[in-house]
């Protein structure tokens, strides 16, 4: 086993060292091929089970439909352009998102889903001997692509509330990458703030991750003007109520979007198929539907602010379509497991400051409804 496996080994928990005491055993018997197998630790997605009475809110997706005209587009594709090769330049998608924010289409960078975005921005822009920075409670996919890509990173810790300290990034790095708000904490970091770390880092690419900032977050997009070595992330995934579509993007100056394309094209050229291109257009274009669904999401989570505190939960006060939730007497994996029981689904993370939270999604007022009475239940009547 190389260097590099026994790493990757060592730093997750018991699972882990459970995993790799088999490896051990499994090693003795391993084929030659077998040792020039790359082996990283996945990212773990959060799980899609399947059946209706179930609630589901543990992966951030919208409780609401797409905009009607996503519908109406996709029945109006016609299936015989499906022989041909996608644009690979996605021109329709990216027309509509520069005209939509104001940019000029060299402004713009499109790819299947933020996480394709990002692992491109990793590939493009973290290319360094010194460490990339990000902090250390964060979108556990920052570490998984720093790892696969080779990329040295060191994490930032959060302070007690689970904020982000800009002064911890005013220090020789090789990148900063860091969403805003915060996954999972959900946590906001003012614009005065995001743009300080980009004053102290103009020697690197700072990345924004973006992809709940449509909840009620202040966007890094002046900043563009005065920063040509910022990229801001966002997704259809989240506030467009279109995880199933893949879609996302970038913004920053064409400089970066350039060198992000030579990644990309060098990767893969087609990756934005048909439907996607065009169903992404049509959602751009229904902006009182957009507004509705992402205002219901935000009254919906403000109500369960009121009503998780008065059941005894404490959370950092959340800017994104989810809570992370701790409660004041039971523990976090307990009450995972009596949710599941009860086919409520939220996520649970395992390390030593995720352990004792629950990241909950903003559902509809129903599925909310659904959740608070199980919990009333399950911790006993509110006196
Ligand atoms: C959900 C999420 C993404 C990825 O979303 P896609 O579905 O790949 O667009 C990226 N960053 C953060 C912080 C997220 O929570």
């Amino acid at each position: 086993m190389s260097g590099r496996d026994d790493a990757a080994f060592r730093t997750k928990g018991e699972e882990q060292t459970v995993k790799a005491g088999v490896c051990a055993q499994e090693k003795e018997t391993a084929h030659a091929w077998e040792r020039n197998i790359r082996r990283v630790t996945p990212y773990v997605p959060g799980e899609q089970p399947v059946g209706d009475r179930l609630v589901k809110l543990n992966t951030n997706e919208n409780p609401y439909p797409p905009a009607p005209g996503v519908r109406a587009a996709l029945a109006a594709m016609d299936t015989a352009d499906l022989r041909k090769y996608p644009d690979p330049t996605a021109s329709r998608l990216v027309n509509a998102l520069a005209g939509y924010y104001g940019l000029s289409p060299e402004q713009v960078f499109v790819g299947v889903g933020s996480d394709d975005v990002l692992a491109m921005a990793f590939l493009t822009f973290f290319n360094s001997e010194k460490p990339l920075l990000f902090p250390d409670v964060t979108y556990s996919f920052y570490p998984v692509w720093a790892e696969l890509f080779g990329i040295p990173y060191e994490t930032c810790p959060l302070d007690e509330d689970f904020a982000i300290d800009p002064r911890n990034y005013d220090r020789s790095n090789g990148g900063v990458i860091f969403p805003n708000p915060n996954a999972p904490t959900g946590r906001l970091m003012p614009l005065v703030q995001v743009e300080d770390i980009l004053r102290h880092n103009q020697d690197v690419v700072v990345v924004v991750d973006e992809a709940y900032i449509d909840f009620g977050g202040e966007s890094a997009l002046p900043l563009l003007k005065r920063y040509e070595n910022l990229l801001i992330v966002r997704t259809f995934s989240k506030s467009r109520a279109m995880a199933g579509m893949r879609i996302g993007y970038a913004f920053g100056a064409p400089k970066l979007i350039r060198a992000m394309q030579d990644i990309k094209y060098s990767y893969n050229s087609y990756t934005m198929n048909l439907p996607s291109i065009l169903a992404g257009e049509a959602a751009l274009k229904d902006e009182a539907y957009f507004k509705e669904t992402v205002g219901k999401i935000v009254a919906t989570r403000e109500r369960a602010k009121k009503r998780l505190a008065g059941l005894g939960f404490t959370f950092p006060d959340s800017m994104a379509n989810f809570l992370f939730l701790r409660h004041k007497t039971v523990r976090a994996d307990e009450l995972y497991k009596a949710l599941r029981a009860r086919q409520i689904y939220v996520r649970y993370f395992t390390g030593p400051r995720l352990k004792d939270y629950l990241r909950v999604t903003v559902g509809t007022d129903e599925e909310m409804e659904l959740l608070y009475c199980f919990l009333e239940e399950y911790l006993g009547a509110p006196v």
